[in-house]
């Protein structure tokens, strides 16, 4: 039986597998079928690896620490088909847009698993969470801390918040994903006093229970030790915040951040090292600190949803510049995933059929936008290529399409989720007509 490469096993969801024609299947579905009946660009969903990237969560953290939760953010892939299955699985969800939280209603997630993150809530969206019952709100701002504690006094609510404070700890990932450091929109800074600040200022407000802090480091996070670090420091402030404010850790929020593996060459720390390091760390500082051990609150987005998730492309024109580089241009590209032009994101890319053909060329699968920056790999080795050929991007779950945008008036690809054989569209195509819907003439 042939079957995926070790490495390849290791990024692609956990259902993946070769067929006896040579071709990638995703959940017992060939890619080329798939491809066929919805079209491409295509993102494939894997349910069995939602699934057990959650249950990967729930008992890694679980058996490391109690009480836990994990909650899914769901920024990195925000659907409502996704949010049910995480709902079920008992994980909490967070969302940092009244959009989101619209996402959550609509699969019907418990508002009181649900916890609202963003550095700049309007006051509609935080009435609307309020008015959904929602269970935890992050505070980001001293703007914040009036305008919600305003917002809960009109509805007579007395509304539990965490306040998300920076910790100036840099995890050693790019810059714009970084947001834990100094010189970040996010967070109150507990290095310029701004954070003690909000505590005090947080604990008066008469509309807020104050049950613990946050911080988010940023992402991915291929090292442990920026977690030790930033929770010993974090619990330190919060001990002086209690002597000094009155303030309680119930609740311990370290974020997320976890990393996963999207070339073979660089793969993460596994789940159970994130949790032990994490579980340790909070235990020995509430020991120094003199705390009752708070609930602890992970937040994985990324690594619940990337592997789960494959990208489709159909090869299009091929252009060869001698002593150059090969252009392989796909029929998506940077308005279905911005994260290479972004971020310099790196992906895997295969064939869909005999993708271990030995490679013959070096090649850069461009999108097909008008931007010299749009490409989804560059200087790949790849079997040689044609046009019609179809390839496929693993591990393209997270942060991928909800980043997608219209740009050059595209239309944002299909996606389906598969199961045991079975494919189903849990967001169809655009069309023309969904362009122009929003557009006055
Ligand atoms: C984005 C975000 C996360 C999740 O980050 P991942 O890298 O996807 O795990 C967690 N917490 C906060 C506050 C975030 O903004």
């Amino acid at each position: 039986m042939p079957s995926l490469s070790q490495t390849d096993q290791e990024i692609f969801p956990v259902t993946s597998d070769l067929n006896d024609s040579g071709e990638i299947t995703i959940g017992g579905c060939s890619i080329s079928q798939l491809a066929e009946e919805f079209g491409t660009p295509l993102y494939i969903y894997d349910e069995e690896t939602i699934r057990h990237m959650c249950r990967q969560f729930m008992r890694g953290f679980g058996n490391e620490y109690e009480p836990c939760h994990v909650e899914y953010s769901s920024k990195a892939f925000s659907n409502p088909a996704v949010a049910k299955i995480v709902a079920e699985e008992g994980l909490h969800m967070d969302v940092v847009t009244g959009g989101e939280l619209v996402f959550a209603k609509a699969a019907g997630f418990p508002a009181e698993r649900l916890n609202f993150h963003g550095n700049n809530k309007d006051r509609q969206e935080l009435g609307e969470a309020i008015d959904y019952g929602i269970g935890r709100i992050t505070i980001d701002s001293f703007y914040e801390i009036e305008l919600l504690n305003d917002v809960a006094g009109e509805r007579g609510v007395r509304q539990k918040v965490l306040l998300r404070v920076s910790p100036s700890v840099d995890p050693h990932t790019h810059m714009l994903t970084t947001t834990g450091v100094l010189d970040s929109k996010f967070g109150f800074s507990i290095e310029t006093g701004a954070a003690a600040e909000a505590v005090e200022k947080a604990v008066a407000a008469e509309n807020l229970d104050v049950v613990g802090l946050h911080f988010h480091l940023g992402s991915p996070i291929f090292e442990l030790e920026p977690y030790s670090q930033a929770i010993d420091y974090v619990m330190q402030f919060a001990a002086e915040m209690r002597d000094r404010h009155g303030l309680k850790l119930d609740e311990f929020n370290p974020g997320g951040g976890f990393a996963v593996g999207y070339v073979g060459e660089e793969l993460p720390p596994q789940i159970t090292e994130y949790a032990t390091e994490i579980a340790q760390a909070v235990r020995s500082a509430c020991d120094r600190f003199g705390f009752d051990e708070p609930l602890l609150t992970v937040e994985p987005g990324r690594a619940i949803v990337a592997r789960a998730g494959v990208a489709v492309y159909q090869v299009g024109g091929i252009k060869r510049i001698p002593n150059v580089r090969v252009y392989v241009s796909v029929d998506g590209g940077m308005g279905d995933n911005i994260r290479p032009a972004l971020y310099s994101s790196e992906y895997t890319v295969r064939r869909a059929y005999d993708p271990y053909a030995t490679p013959q060329e070096k090649v850069t699968i461009a999108g097909k936008y008008c931007e010299s920056g749009d490409y989804i790999a560059r200087d790949v080795d790849l079997p040689l290529l044609e046009s019609g050929d179809l390839v496929c991007t693993p591990t393209s779950g997270a942060y991928s399409v909800p980043m997608a945008s219209n740009y050059n008036m595209t239309t944002r690809p299909a996606i389906v989720m598969v199961k045991d054989g079975q494919a189903r569209l849990i967001r169809r195509r655009e069309t023309y007509e969904d362009l122009l819907a929003t557009s006055l003439v």
